[in-house]
């Protein structure tokens, strides 16, 4: 009973206020947004925003009729503390918010790179708008970038980068692309694609220094003794988790904000979603945090319904995806763990599916422009099913059959 104070309007935030009016919730809702713009989607930022010349407005969620005709308060500002026993969220204003419920939505933040240099403005990151919408001010000024880091947002900028006329180095410290998140048959084919398209990426190396000259980005050199020019640098070697807020609560935290299956903290009032959760997941027998729209919108959903009533444990079927120059990536389930992979479809025909089995449980589907097994693979993993390595190898088995 009481406010809804949501920390955070991002994907999560956003989405847990409106799914709080959709279920009819009618007390007070705020949602703290530390960031100058309405709330919007984050994954265009690395993609569709650089390439295009769409303004701020191309990536909100709702205009600003929406929050006033559904009374969500965007109260602009920081959170700075939480007053478990008041049930206050003190804001950097000075303003004191009581709240019947709190929600930490407060997502992740860039982790930065430890180098010299590493602070001038030819070095960038990517993950909010203002970081987008500064490097698409700066790239027609520039002619070479270094990326860091190969993985997902690296590999996007990567690619919008070229298409942009930029020469582009990619370094990677793993021995392949998207080592974390990927199979080897999906690595090494994004790694072709990227080299086709001019891309020189680069295996096993890592940045040791920045090189500038007056204040100006010249170049990075690596671990292995070379150097490459650049005027441009951008980082993407990961994220942390924002938990401070949290921690300093006295909440549990560890690699995320400490939730149980049903997102919520060890103080009945407070839950925590999205990026910033460690969540505990009946389904895969342990704690997850995992950085995407799915999880933070179904994350969003399942606390809203707990909040007006429906008390379920949260138990989403992760999904995801990731666009790479002309490429579609898309993963349906966790593919973690795997120790068997099939191929449907055929890398060289720029389209297939590998399927990934534990034994012969079919953990996930890594599917590149192949759109159709994505969709099977989020259908057959909502029922609970799976088919066998034999099958998914065969591409005269209809995959339909199996969801009858
Ligand atoms: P966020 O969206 O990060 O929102 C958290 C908000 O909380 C931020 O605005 C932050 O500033 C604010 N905040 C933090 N602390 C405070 C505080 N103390 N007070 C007030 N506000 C605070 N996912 C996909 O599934 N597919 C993709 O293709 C994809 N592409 C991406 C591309 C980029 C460039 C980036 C950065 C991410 C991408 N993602 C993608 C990941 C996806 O955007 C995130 O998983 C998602 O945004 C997580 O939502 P969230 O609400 O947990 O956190």
């Amino acid at each position: 009973d009481g406010p809804v104070i949501i920390v955070g309007a991002g994907h999560g935030g956003y989405q847990v206020a409106a799914s709080l009016r959709q279920a009819g919730f009618s007390q007070r809702i705020c949602l703290i947004n530390d960031e100058a713009h309405l709330p919007y989607q984050r994954p265009p930022l690395s993609k569709a925003y650089i390439k295009g010349s769409a303004g701020p407005e191309s990536l909100m969620f709702r205009p600003e009729k929406f929050y006033h005709d559904q009374t969500i308060e965007l109260i602009a500002g920081r959170a700075v503390s939480i007053d478990r026993a008041g049930r206050k969220l003190h804001l950097a204003s000075g303003e004191a918010l009581p709240y019947g419920h709190l929600v930490l939505a407060t997502g992740a933040r860039n982790r930065l790179l430890d180098l010299p240099n590493a602070n001038l403005p030819d070095v960038k990151y990517l993950r909010i708008l203002d970081e987008s919408e500064a490097l698409r001010q700066i790239i027609p000024s520039k002619t070479r970038v270094v990326v860091i880091g190969a993985g997902f947002i690296g590999l996007e900028f990567a690619a919008t980068a070229r298409i942009k006329g930029l020469e582009v180095d990619v370094l990677e410290l793993a021995p392949r692309v998207m080592a974390r998140a990927v199979t080897v048959e999906v690595s090494e084919y994004f790694q072709a694609r990227h080299r086709e398209a001019g891309i020189r990426i680069h295996l096993g190396v890592q940045a040791t220094s920045i090189e500038a000259e007056g204040g100006k980005v010249t170049g990075v050199s690596l671990s292995d003794g070379r150097h490459l020019p650049a005027d441009l640098v951008v980082v993407g070697v990961g994220v942390l988790p924002n938990i401070e807020l949290a921690a300093e609560a006295g909440l549990p935290v560890a690699a995320g904000i400490i939730v149980d299956e049903y997102l919520a903290t060890a103080d009945p009032n407070i839950s925590a979603i999205g990026d910033c959760a460690l969540f505990a997941s009946p389904r895969f027998g342990g704690s997850l945090r995992l950085e995407s729209v799915q999880n933070a919108t179904d994350h969003a959903r399942c606390l809203a319904a707990r909040l007006t009533g429906d008390r379920r444990p949260y138990d989403g079927h992760p999904w995801f995806w990731s666009d790479q120059g002309e490429d579609k990536l898309q993963i349906a389930g966790l593919t973690t763990g795997y120790d068997r992979v099939v191929l449907r479809g055929d890398p060289a025909k720029k389209a297939f599916s590998a399927f990934c089995y534990h034994g012969d449980k079919l953990l996930g589907i890594e599917s590149i422009n192949r759109a159709g097994d994505h969709m099977f693979g989020r259908r057959l993993q909502a029922m609970d099913r799976s088919i066998t390595p034999e099958q998914a190898a065969d591409e005269s088995f209809d995959l339909k059959s199996a969801l009858a």
